[in-house]
């Protein structure tokens, strides 16, 4: 009996869209994700003949089509990586504060199979098909 008056007080008065018990495993992907990201990063920098030693001596004249073409996708693929990264640190925090799975645009309840297939999102899909077809 003192069992359900305690279930019943632990009723939390603000939404909390996704329960605790999903909300850990999220939690441990995001940041294996993030762990990932940083790797790769890391990796990437060591590659771009830019930036290993060649920082101070960017418009180097002996540099090679090869070196300016690697450097160029490094530089996309770095630019995506920290794309995702900030992504990714987002939904944590919004995990933290405990407004994860709430659209950070519109305030609605992000569905739930997206948070599946995306679960670094922020915001609704209808909210990113706004913001896609603003950027176009
Ligand atoms: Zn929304």
């Amino acid at each position: 009996m003192s069992k359900n008056s305690i279930n019943s007080s632990s009723k939390a008065k603000r939404v909390l869209s996704i329960p605790r018990k999903l909300l850990s495993p999220i939690r441990s992907f995001l940041l294996s994700q993030l762990r990932r990201l940083e790797l790769r990063r890391s990796s990437l920098e060591r590659d771009d003949p830019f930036v290993s030693g060649r920082s101070d001596n960017f418009a180097s004249p002996d540099t090679t089509a090869a070196e300016q073409f690697g450097h160029a996708r490094s530089e996309a693929m770095r630019r995506e990586l920290e794309r995702k990264t900030i992504q990714i640190r987002k939904a944590l925090s919004r995990i933290r504060i405990g407004v994860y799975g709430i659209c950070e645009s519109c305030g609605k309840m992000i569905d739930t199979d997206r948070l599946v297939v995306f679960p670094e999102t922020t915001v609704c899909i209808d909210c990113e098909r706004k913001a896609e077809s603003k950027k176009r």
